[in-house]
């Protein structure tokens, strides 16, 4: 049995038409005009005017097209400054909800966290392992009715390994991961996330993902003490990795991490490695910025504040924040972070910039949010010497082909889903640009990214010490 995904079904009955070719129609209300500025379409490298982009029940139906002897008394219309760019909704795939606030363990959050995700113009989120699989499935549904603001959430459904919270390695045999599967590709999830697992567990877990189409990915280790080599995950078929890209040169005699630190990209198995990603189509989410936050003094280029992070605390939850400041430094980290830009961009003249794609996994003590990582990993990306317009990519068309969504999402284009960004500045000149955000669209509904960010402040966290509300609401684990 092989399901289609939902959304790919949405789209399947829209009778809107693909390709190049957009015969102009009457207007209807309800639709959405937006003309003027720019437009980076999420395909081509380069930015051209916007003519007019056309939106009806939520499906770009018109693009490129050209309204001016047309009557669009009917049409809400936006028109655009010059120094207005439209991107395609970015996609964060390492998008945890999860909040570290209080000692107390990770805990998913999602009152704020959608309004923050949406307000930083991130449309698309797989949460890569969540903490409260019901919980999330639940938010997730809410923003689907309308009842809440927020991004697409592409369900990982739990972590699949250690990172688990219960996860009892022994007992977790290759039939009971496959049981565990087919219940949460029943529930409908997007994809799935290891951590933490072993050979044959993951080889049960791909195999069984790919009979519903779901991708995997995984945040795996050196191949020491029963951990899984990306380069051994790839031969069993993981579509995505996450953090690192393994091969040869991340020995199995020790933990990823201590050949990380040390690795010198121009090794031969660096190549090695990347040439195998190339040939198997295997998606990239190097998380740079998630490897810059782990140590101080933090790269000041990338760890900047242009809205200020912790006001979305509530105060009880931003006094217990600040008196856990400073965190303490890790050194090693520093070290990973210098090496990955090296290795982003040793992939990316591989010919692997189709297959990166932007994934923040910011954790969150409460001074950095998720919602704002999109914009530092864009920029990460672009400091590691990729091309803007690469990076941008990474974020759109290469991060929905690579959830098997690239005719739905990912690009402004006549038939896809109408989710877009209007942001103030050029990003293909500054990258930086991408964080002014002044509108997003989702599903085809407008928002305001100031009005959402505002309604989000003061909200995320407990109010007060024995705040029941907030800890039923949200599940937690040490
Ligand atoms: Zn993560």
């Amino acid at each position: 049995m092989r399901l289609v995904p939902v959304i790919a079904l949405a789209l399947a009955c829209t009778a809107a038409a693909g390709g190049a070719a957009t015969p102009s129609q009457a207007l209807q209300r309800g639709d959405i005009v937006i003309t003027g500025g720019s437009l980076f379409d999420g395909i081509r490298d380069d930015v051209v005017p916007n003519n007019g982009i056309l939106v009806r029940s939520g499906i770009f139906l018109e693009v490129g097209a050209d309204f001016a002897a047309r009557d669009l008394s009917s049409a809400t219309v936006i028109r655009l400054a010059d120094d207005e760019y439209v991107l395609p909704g970015l996609f964060d795939l390492h998008a945890h909800y999860a909040v570290d606030l209080f000692g107390e363990g990770r805990v998913d959050e999602y009152v704020a966290n959608p309004l923050v995700f949406l307000g930083n113009g991130v449309t698309t989120t797989f949460p890569a392992g969540e903490v409260d699989p019901e919980g999330m499935m639940a938010a997730r549904r809410r923003i689907e009715r309308g009842e809440q603001p927020g991004p697409r959430i592409l369900s990982s459904g739990p972590y699949f390994g250690s990172a688990r919270p219960g996860w009892n390695a022994a007992s977790e045999t290759p039939e009971r991961i496959r049981h565990e599967v087919d219940e949460w590709a029943a529930r409908g999830v997007a994809g799935l996330k290891a951590k933490g697992i072993q050979p044959l567990q993951l080889a049960a877990l791909i195999d069984q993902a790919h009979r519903y189409g779901l991708t995997v990915t995984g945040h795996l280790d050196s191949g020491f003490r029963n951990t899984v080599n990306p380069r051994d995950a790839i031969a069993m078929g993981i579509d995505r990795i996450e953090h690192f890209l393994g091969g040869d040169a991340i020995s199995g005699d020790n933990a990823a991490y201590s050949s990380l630190e040390s690795l010198d990209v121009s090794r031969p198995e660096v190549d090695a490695i990347c040439q195998l990603f190339l040939k198997r189509n295997v998606y990239y989410d190097a998380t740079l910025s998630a490897y810059g936050y782990w140590y101080d003094p933090k790269d000041a280029r990338v760890f900047t504040q242009w809205v200020d992070e912790m006001s979305f605390l509530t105060p009880h939850a931003r006094e217990v924040v600040k008196a856990r400041l400073p965190r303490r430094p890790t050194e090693q980290f520093r070290r990973i972070y210098e090496v990955k830009f090296k290795e982003i961009k040793r992939f990316y003249d591989a010919g692997g910039g189709r297959l990166i794609t932007s994934g923040t996994d910011h954790p969150s003590w409460g001074e950095y949010l998720s919602g704002f990582g999109t914009h530092r990993e864009l920029q990460a990306l672009v400091l590691a010497g990729l091309p803007p317009a690469a990076a941008l990519k990474a974020a759109t068309i290469n991060a929905a082909r690579a959830m098997h969504l690239g005719d739905a999402l990912g690009s402004v284009a006549p038939g896809k889903l109408a989710d877009l960004v209007i942001v103030r500045g050029n990003p293909l000149q500054d990258i930086r640009n991408s964080r002014h955000v002044e509108r997003v669209m989702v599903r085809g509904t407008i928002y305001d990214a100031a009005t959402l960010l505002e309604s989000a402040k003061g909200k995320l966290g407990p109010t007060t010490d024995g705040d029941d509300g907030w800890w039923k609401g949200n599940v937690r684990f040490k």
